[in-house]
């Protein structure tokens, strides 16, 4: 992933636990998914049965809502003579504030891959699981489910299984044929073996090498002892994929079902092999931090001064990092600053350097932001950071959210 996509994932991430907290009081809010390839007049039609089956809403304030709220979305679809490429959901619906107040909120989200079904939805909160799965990583594995009679290759990628081949061998049953040496019968049979895992090497490797090299994760194999503990031991894939084998896992179909018990054994190796990526990164940091080399920055400040010598190589932003770089003036004299606050509510702004008056906020930006943009002018790498596992938190309650793995020692 490049810096700007990492970034933009983040931003959309942040959107939808945005979208995820607003709530409505009664069955009220909108939800209006649109394919790129859906005509918005029949989307218009559509919702103007809608505003009139609300007539029958027999709460008041929710049939007030739930029409005022179809109204906005109508008025917005007029701003859309087709879908933009990756179609577009617009959130409607009146916001619960504080309990006191109520607020009518649109939100309109242009998804980062295109969306596939056309769906209107209203409850009392918005529905977001299409979009939620849009931020599931696209990586891909390879899949061998195999025994000594058959096997099946496919693919995973994000969340789909794709089976790709089904093989069957003539390997002899155990039982020999009168007349048949019992070392005769033994030798072919362990050659028929042979055969079979060479063809199915050749089979899956010639499959698997289609994916780029970068996509390709990890090839995972699944099948009953000891079958798949001599496939691996054999080494029948090609030399770039044998290196790329994450594990064996015990399945008991080698059908294109023996594929879901595969992927659903392996679901926990799955998992870690995410973090094990962001461990790595956070355990390189700790091991800087210990040693006197001075490689290891952290916390807002130190950061921002090794940011802007140019001496960062790496930097780490924990993905529940939630600050703004704000913009300040005095009130009473010349002075302007910046400073990193919690939101833009926050009250501890301090008071002027100069004069010691008040000061106030004049601009403000998304501190991730605000970073990645600086990362991406001095080609710096960016990292984020979940707080899923104990460095990953660390990161975010130690360290200030932030941190950074020096080119050099720049003694701040
Ligand atoms: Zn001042």
């Amino acid at each position: 992933m490049t810096i700007s996509q990492a970034h933009k994932r983040y931003e959309f991430k942040r959107q939808l636990e945005d979208m995820r907290r607003r709530t409505g009081r009664g069955t009220e809010l909108i939800s209006l998914y649109i394919p790129p390839d859906k005509q918005v007049s029949d989307a218009v039609a559509q919702l103007k049965n809608e505003h009139g089956q609300a007539a029958n809403i027999k709460s008041k304030s929710t049939r007030t809502n739930v029409q005022s709220a179809l109204e906005s979305v109508l008025a917005r679809l007029k701003y859309y003579p087709r879908p933009p490429e990756n179609g577009f959901v617009i959130f409607c619906g009146t916001l619960d504030l504080d309990g006191h107040r109520t607020t009518l909120d649109t939100v309109i989200i242009e998804p980062p891959e295109p969306i596939t079904s056309y769906k209107y939805h209203c409850d009392s909160s918005f529905y977001l699981d299409p979009l939620e799965d849009m931020l599931t990583e696209k990586k891909t594995f390879g899949l061998l489910a195999i025994d000594r009679r058959e096997a099946t290759v496919g693919l995973l990628r994000g969340k789909s299984i794709e089976a790709r081949k089904h093989m069957t061998s003539s390997v002899p049953g155990k039982q020999r044929k009168g007349g048949q040496s019992a070392r005769r019968f033994q030798q072919l049979r362990l050659i028929a073996i042979h055969d079979f895992y060479k063809r199915i090497g050749n089979s899956a490797s010639e499959i698997f090498l289609t994916i780029d090299h970068k996509d390709l994760e990890g090839i995972l194999i699944g099948g009953p002892s000891p079958t798949k503990e001599e496939f691996l031991e054999g080494e029948f894939f090609h030399h770039e994929i044998q290196k790329k084998i994450i594990g064996l896992f015990d399945i008991a179909y080698t059908d294109e079902s023996g594929l879901y018990e595969l992927v659903d054994a392996a679901s926990d190796a799955l998992q870690d092999l995410e973090v094990v990526k962001e461990k790595k990164v956070m355990q390189r940091f700790m091991r800087e931090l210990v040693s006197d080399k001075g490689l290891a920055a952290y916390g807002d400040q130190q950061v921002r001064e090794n940011l802007g010598m140019g001496a960062v190589d790496l930097l780490l932003i924990s993905e529940d990092l939630r600050r703004v770089r704000a913009t300040v003036a005095c009130q009473n004299c010349d002075y302007t600053g910046e400073k990193t606050i919690e939101d833009v509510s926050d009250d501890a702004l301090g008071s002027c350097p100069v004069c010691g008056s008040d000061l106030k906020i004049t601009d403000t930006v998304d501190v991730v932001d605000e970073l990645t943009g600086i990362c991406d002018q001095m080609s710096t790498g960016v990292e984020f950071i979940s707080t899923d596992f104990e460095e990953g938190d660390q990161l975010m309650r130690a360290f200030g959210g932030v941190a950074a793995i020096l080119r050099y020692d720049t003694g701040v």
